[in-house]
């Protein structure tokens, strides 16, 4: 029988994969397959619990999967409450001195780390595993 996977943990591979988060945190995470989540947006984390959009729960090694485990990590360091508050703290305060929904959601703090460290994991992963050496300007 091949029943769909609408939830799993990461494989051993995985979570060798995604080095730029600690391996005690990624052995918590669950991965939850969903189709409500907020337009526009393929993934959403909460706590150790990563909703993905649609197929993307098969996914692996991804931009999108290393962008939503910098967020279980920042929960994990700051606990559900303490993330929350900080988080759509900062979505208000940029919303109203933005007055852009968008821009105010990159310009969350939270999201600009996990944005950069997702970034740096990608660009490690172009160069073969390797850290640092990152080439400016390289087109692919
Ligand atoms: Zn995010």
């Amino acid at each position: 029988m091949n029943t769909p996977t609408n939830r799993r943990s990461l494989e051993r591979g995985e979570i060798d994969t995604f080095n730029h988060v600690a391996s005690g945190v990624l052995g918590r995470v669950r991965l939850v397959k969903t189709n409500i989540l907020p337009p526009a947006a393929d993934g959403m984390t909460i706590g150790r619990f990563v909703f993905l959009r649609g197929d993307r729960i098969q996914d692996r090694s991804t931009t999108l999967l290393a962008h939503e485990l910098v967020h279980v990590r920042q929960f994990a360091e700051l606990g559900v409450m303490k993330f929350l508050i900080a988080y759509l703290g900062a979505y208000v305060k940029n919303l109203y001195s933005l007055r852009n929904h968008h821009a105010a959601y990159l310009a969350i703090p939270l999201e600009v780390e996990a944005r950069r460290e997702a970034a740096r994991w990608a660009q490690q992963q172009r160069n073969g595993g390797r850290d640092g050496a990152t080439v400016d300007g390289a087109s692919h």
